[in-house]
C-alpha cells in the first residue's frame, strides 16, 4: 500500500499492482481538526497497516471514520477505529448486517484445497486468500446520512453527499470543496471494470455526471489509481458503450453470455477484470426489460464472469 499527499492536509492510500483484482481498495485521510478517515480495508491486518501509515502523518487516532458504502473491502477493518464516530449512508448498517455471515464462508473457501473446488470457485478462492476473513468484526456506523451533509473539521469543510443507488443502495461520496478533492468510494472504478450490486446503470451515469459537476481536481476512486475528472468521464463512457453494444444483442434476442463473447471491448479490454463485462451486460438487459430491481446472484455472476474470461474478444 502506498501513501500519497493529495493537497494540504489530505492524503490517500492506494493498493495497486496486486496479482488479483477483488477487494484491493483505496482510503483517505483528512488531517484537520480531530481527523477523518475515508474507508477502512478488507480486514484488520490491512487496516492496522493503513492506520500505521496515517499515524506517521498524525500520531493521534482520527476521531471520525466515513464509510463510502457497506462492502467489506471498505468496512471490514472498521473495528480498528472502534470508539470513533462512524458515519455512513442511512442504508449502510442494514447492508453490513445482511452480509455479516459471508466472512466465515469466505474464510472456508480461501482455506479449501483448490483441487476439491470447481474451477470458478477455485478462482474466487484465490482472490479471497490474501485476506484475513476471521479478523473481520461487525463494527456498524454510529451516525447515518440521508441527504448532503457538511462537517466542520477544525475549519476544513467536508461534504458527505449520498448518490445512486448505483454501485450499492448506500453510496456516498466525500467532497472537500476547498481543496478540490473527491473520494468517490466505488462510484468510480478507475481503469478497472465496475460491478453494480444495486441501482441502475442510468443512475450510475447520473452519479458520475454529478461528481464531474463538483469540478474536483483530484479524484480518489474506490479502486484503481488516483485521477482527475478524466477517470469519471472514462467510466461514464464505458457504461454508455456497454449500453449501446448490449442493446444491439438484446434486440436480436441474443443471450447475455453469448453477447459478452461477441462484444468488442475496444480500449476497455485493457482495464483490469474485463470479464466483469457480464455483470454490466446482465444489468443492461435487466434495464431494457424494465426490471430495474433485479437481484444479483453474486456466486452465479462470478462463475459466469470466470467462464467468459478465455472467450473475451481481444481489443481491436
Ligand atoms: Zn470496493
Amino acid at each position: 500500500m502506498e501513501l500519497t499527499q493529495l493537497a494540504d492536509s489530505i492524503y490517500a492510500v492506494t493498493q495497486l499492482g496486486k496479482a488479483t483484482v477483488l477487494g484491493w481498495s483505496n482510503s483517505g485521510l483528512v488531517d484537520s481538526g480531530d481527523g477523518l478517515v475515508v474507508d477502512t480495508f478488507w480486514d484488520r491486518p490491512l487496516t492496522d497497516e493503513l492506520l500505521g501509515l496515517y499515524a506517521g502523518i498524525r500520531p493521534e487516532r482520527p476521531g471520525t471514520l466515513v464509510n463510502t458504502h457497506h462492502n467489506v473491502d471498505h468496512t471490514g477493518g472498521n473495528s480498528a477505529m472502534r470508539g470513533a464516530r462512524i458515519i455512513a449512508h442511512a442504508n449502510c448498517a442494514a447492508a453490513m448486517q445482511a452480509e455479516a455471515g459471508m466472512h466465515g464462508l469466505f474464510q472456508a473457501l480461501a482455506d479449501a484445497d483448490p483441487a476439491t473446488l470447481e474451477p470458478a470457485q477455485a478462482a474466487l478462492a484465490e482472490e479471497l486468500r490474501p485476506f484475513d476473513h476471521a479478523s473481520v468484526e461487525l463494527e456498524l456506523p454510529t451516525e447515518s446520512v440521508v441527504e448532503a451533509t457538511e462537517l466542520d473539521l477544525g475549519g476544513t469543510v467536508v461534504r458527505l453527499v449520498p448518490m445512486g443507488p448505483a454501485h450499492t443502495d448506500n453510496d456516498m461520496v466525500v467532497h472537500l470543496p476547498e481543496q478540490n478533492v473527491l473520494f468517490t468510494g466505488d462510484l468510480l472504478f478507475n481503469q478497472c471494470t465496475p460491478i453494480g450490486w444495486a441501482g441502475t446503470t442510468q443512475l450510475w451515469m447520473d452519479s458520475l455526471d454529478a461528481m464531474v459537476a463538483l469540478e474536483p481536481e483530484v479524484v480518489v476512486p474506490g479502486h484503481g489509481p488516483v485521477c482527475g475528472t478524466d477517470g469519471l468521464l472514462g467510466l461514464r463512457d464505458y457504461f454508455a458503450y456497454v449500453l449501446r453494444e448490449a442493446r444491439v444483442f438484446f434486440d436480436r434476442g441474443v443471450a447475455v453470455d453469448d453477447a459478452c463473447r461477441q462484444i468488442d471491448l475496444g480500449p476497455y479490454g485493457e482495464w483490469e477484470a474485463p470479464e466483469r463485462l457480464v455483470f454490466n451486460v446482465q444489468r443492461s438487459y435487466n434495464e431494457f426489460a424494465g426490471d430495474t430491481d433485479a437481484t444479483i446472484d453474486a456466486a452465479d455472476m462470478m462463475s459466469r464472469a470466470f467462464a467468459l474470461k478465455p472467450a473475451l474478444k481481444p481489443a481491436r
